[in-house]
């Protein structure tokens, strides 16, 4: 049995080719913005980094990280260059030597991976795209990971931005992406109503079908499957490596899923439905 991609549906890098409304747009733009969105991306990750921490505690987060979570210090612009100021402070605060967690290079370091990822998989007049929304992914990833909530506020935009993108890039293929959307969304909910019935607890997230259907908006109906099935390997690996390290995993240990949604969203939209035939 051999896999392979179908040709016939919705990748953003074929679809271009024979849609006209994009090549309308003059190089110079998506030029610009991709360089601007690359170079941005490390201070992108470091904000989403702070975003995801404070918004799940109902703390403000637009102004950026402005002082030392430990010892209040006011941080200096030197203090605050993505990666290299945790690096060149040897990974603690300047002021009272607290440790800063290695997750602050990593999240800024995988916005960069992100941008670079776009750049390399997609073409100039939509890796912008790419990257706003492998960002939205992994900051609902990162939300999920720490608190097991994947907020309205970012699922639902995601799902209209990806009927809008859909619509800009294939017109003709609107509908696979609002079917997509809308199945997505009624999969995970039965998915939870029969998980919920036959085995007395709750199986899935309140918000992973509202993230499952957005990412059908992306990657429409015919990307379903490839998403969870994707999500699913990601998310099985996960576990072996925890088990391997000494985690115990029972049946009943509540895991965030959205994470692994996100990976299988972002690669299907990137390289389209995989196919067994
Ligand atoms: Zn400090």
């Amino acid at each position: 049995m051999t896999i392979e991609r179908n040709s016939k549906v919705s990748k953003p890098k074929e679809a271009l080719s024979c849609c006209g409304i994009l090549q309308a747009f003059s190089m110079d733009l998506p030029l610009a913005a991709n360089l601007f969105l690359l170079l941005s991306a490390p201070f992108v990750g470091s904000f989403l980094d702070l975003l995801c921490e404070r918004w799940p505690r109902a703390e403000p987060f637009l102004l950026g990280r402005s002082r030392c979570d430990h010892c209040g210090h006011d941080l200096k612009w030197r203090d605050l260059i993505p990666v290299a100021s945790w690096i060149i402070a040897g990974g603690r605060c300047r002021y009272c030597g607290a440790r800063v967690p290695g997750r602050h290079p990593i999240v800024e370091i995988s916005a960069l991976a992100i941008a670079i990822w776009s750049q390399a998989a997609l073409p100039i007049q939509i890796a912008w795209i790419g990257m706003i929304f492998g960002w939205v992914l992994l900051a609902l990833a990162l939300i999920d990971l720490r608190s097991l909530w994947l907020p309205n506020a970012l699922t639902l935009p995601l799902g209209l931005a990806g009927l809008l993108v859909a619509w800009v890039i294939a017109p003709e293929r609107e509908l696979d992406h609002v079917i997509g959307a809308i199945l997505g969304y009624a999969m995970l909910v039965a998915i939870a109503f029969f998980y919920r019935r036959y085995r007395g607890r709750e199986g899935l997230g309140e918000g992973d079908p509202r993230l499952f259907g957005a990412l059908g908006a992306w990657v429409g109906w015919q990307g379903l499957g490839t998403v969870l099935l994707y999500a699913g390997i990601a998310g099985l690996l996960s576990l072996l490596i925890q088990a391997r390290m000494g985690r115990t995993v029972e049946l009943t240990t509540r895991l965030s899923f959205g994470p692994y949604l996100c990976l299988g969203g972002w690669l299907t939209w990137l390289y389209g439905p995989l196919y067994l035939e």
